[in-house]
């Protein structure tokens, strides 16, 4: 069974205080996680190839918080069990994330399942995303899929996935359309101040796009004309979410 660890909020500004998993017993079982996953973001020299910024997660902050959870549990299993994080987790979130640390696509889909019922008893979404789509599709209506580019995203959806990518450096717009006619809006989080992952839910791939996106118009977050092109638009409910991360 795969252990993951829970925590009940979150100092990270772009997803807001929710709740979030950490995958692995120690960082050896996470780090095999995602070199399982392929993640071109695991390894240095592949990401840069790629153009792509390394993944964060395995040095600096992140990685010295998951060896205090690591430790701490040692003292204190239950505390970090999902129901202990998720009842101690601050009213306002919305959504718990999965994952912080690791590549869920280790999971089995029995322990998917268990997860999902989990976030269903304390009325939470499942934000994240996963590498590995072509692996992993065990996940594909649980997660959202990580993809390196347009056409991968274009793949991934043509699957039944959900997924985000990577969009160019210098890209600026907040609407994108793929080679396929797929249609994305970038991250609001960038594009947009003061909007965090809890408040925005957009990467819940089990709520539809289109009910958040109207929400968020109700808010004044998103405009009348963004929405209303994502809306017309035949392939709405599969709407890639980009990232400008490129080096
Ligand atoms: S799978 Fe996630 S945590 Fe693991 S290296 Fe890739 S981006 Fe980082
Ligand atoms: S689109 Fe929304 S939910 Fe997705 S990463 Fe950006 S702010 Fe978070």
């Amino acid at each position: 069974m795969t252990k993951v660890y829970w925590t009940a909020t979150s100092k990270n500004g772009k997803t807001g205080n929710i709740p979030g998993a950490w995958i692995g017993e120690n960082k050896e079982e996470c780090r095999q996680s995602c070199k399982e996953s392929g993640c071109p973001l695991f390894r240095k020299e592949i990401a840069e190839k790629l153009g792509l910024l390394p993944c964060y997660a395995h040095v600096g902050r992140v990685n010295m918080a998951f060896s205090s959870v690591i430790k701490a549990a040692k003292l204190n299993p239950e505390r970090y069990s999902l129901d202990s994080a998720f009842s101690k987790a601050a009213r306002s979130a919305r959504v718990g994330r999965f994952s912080v640390i690791g590549n869920a696509g280790i999971l089995s889909m029995d322990e998917v399942k268990d997860i999902k019922k989990g976030f269903k008893r304390w009325n939470l979404g499942v934000l994240g995303y996963f590498y590995g789509w072509k692996k992993y599709s065990h996940l594909k209506k649980f997660l959202m899929a990580s993809t390196a580019s347009i056409r991968d995203a274009d793949n991934a959806i043509s699957q039944g996935f959900r997924p985000a990518t990577v969009l160019p450096a210098n890209f600026k717009d907040e609407v994108f359309e793929t080679p396929n006619g797929n249609i994305g809006l970038q991250c609001l989080a960038i594009t947009q101040k003061n909007i965090n992952c809890n408040q925005c839910g957009l990467c819940v791939r089990e709520w539809n796009p289109l009910k958040e996106l109207k929400r968020l118009k109700a808010m004044g977050i998103v405009s009348k004309k963004v929405y209303k092109r994502i809306k017309n638009h035949p392939k709405a409910k599969s709407l890639i979410i980009g990232f400008v991360t490129h080096r």
